[in-house]
């Protein structure tokens, strides 16, 4: 049996503690990989700072890529054979594919019975069930998609999440022509960069960090707004000016900032709408001038995370589109697992979009 490496998550605030283990073999079903890659994702960051609860202790970390790590009669999302040394990216959950949510309701990241990597309770040796650790073991009911060999692990590390659940937020609304961004972590780039290759004209994008508002212009925004320097009515003036008067067609929320929404209603043309992917920790609460949205006749849309062919259309996205935009980029320093302290309290001060960690240094 091979030794692991891991880190265990004991509470909010709290050091964590690197832990060896034995792999113990797998089950029928189940995928071993070798984690090449793994990056600190905004919900791993609410779960240290005790915005929202995990069980613990726990293996944290979902945004994550490897290498099939042994031979195995598993099928990839497309029904290929997956071989050992094979890269890859996974869904962040494992769904049944048998309960409402996930046949009915098209949501088997809502499945009844879900598992997530990164945020259930592990029971060593058998559960690896999180990214920072040099394994992971992928569930039955996960889709797994193999790489290409052109894409570097550090353009390929946060498509499992970030960028799948942008992609799968505008699959279900109108995008049109206009749209304003609110935040720009890496699900803001990432949205910036996807709606710009839609074809949108405006892409504004709102932060207070000067630093990723120059960013998100890389990565294809038309606009920039600083909250720090512009107030919510003058963006108003500026987008009224930029759409004949109408107002954008839609606002996408990255920001997790609940006061945002509000800020956006008037920015909104009548009939637009509104993404909100940021609010997923329970103090996102706001006071609602709901007026706004009966008499705009605004649509309101909530996504949390994706249906796994979102990940599929994620890694196309980036094979297209990398040669335009250095995605590479978006993972900051990468420490090793031993310094995964360090590595959090860097991902906390925000400088960075994304912070890496590479478990086999
Ligand atoms: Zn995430
Ligand atoms: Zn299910």
């Amino acid at each position: 049996m091979r030794p692991a490496r891991t880190s265990l998550f004991h509470g909010s605030n709290q050091p964590f503690e690197i832990y060896q283990c034995k792999i113990e073999p797998s089950d029928v079903g189940e995928v071993l990989v070798k984690v090449n890659l793994a990056a600190i994702c905004g919900s791993d960051l609410h779960t240290f700072t005790g915005r929202r609860t995990s069980p613990i202790p726990c293996i944290l970390g979902h945004e994550a890529v490897g290498q099939v790590a042994e031979s195995t009669d598993v099928t990839d999302f497309n029904g290929n054979t997956l071989n050992e040394g094979d890269r890859i990216t996974w869904s962040i959950v494992s769904s049944c594919g048998t309960c409402l949510n996930c046949t009915s309701y098209q949501l088997p990241q809502k499945c009844e019975t879900l598992s997530k990597y990164g945020h259930a309770q592990r029971s060593l040796p058998r559960d690896l069930n999180g990214g920072f650790a040099q394994y992971i073991r992928l569930q039955p009911g996960t889709a797994i998609f193999r790489l290409p060999d052109s894409m570097a692990d550090s353009e390929s590390v946060s498509l499992n999440c970030a960028l799948s659940t942008v992609i799968a937020g505008l699959n279900v609304i109108d995008i049109g022509d206009s749209v304003v961004i609110q935040g720009c972590g890496m699900l803001g780039i990432y949205a910036t960069s996807l709606l710009r290759y839609y074809g949108c004209g405006v892409v504004a994008v709102v932060d207070v960090r000067s630093d990723r508002l120059k960013m998100a212009k890389n990565f294809g925004a038309t606009h920039t707004f600083n909250l720090t320097e512009v107030s919510p009515d003058q963006i108003n003036d500026e987008l009224l000016a930029l759409t004949n008067q109408y107002g954008v067609d839609l606002v996408v929320e990255v920001s997790g900032v609940a006061s945002a929404f509000t800020d956006s209603l008037d920015w909104l043309r009548i009939g637009g709408y509104y993404l909100t992917l940021g609010y997923v920790y329970p103090e996102a609460v706001t006071i609602v001038p709901m007026d706004k949205i009966v008499r705009k006749c605004l649509t309101i849309h909530g996504s949390h995370n994706y249906h796994p062919r979102f990940l599929g259309d994620a890694i196309e996205f980036v094979q297209e589109t990398r040669h335009q935009y250095s995605f590479n980029l978006l993972i900051g320093n990468t420490y090793p697992l031993a310094e995964i302290d360090q590595a959090f309290q860097e991902a906390i001060k925000g400088n960075q979009i994304r912070i890496g960690l590479n478990p086999w240094e």
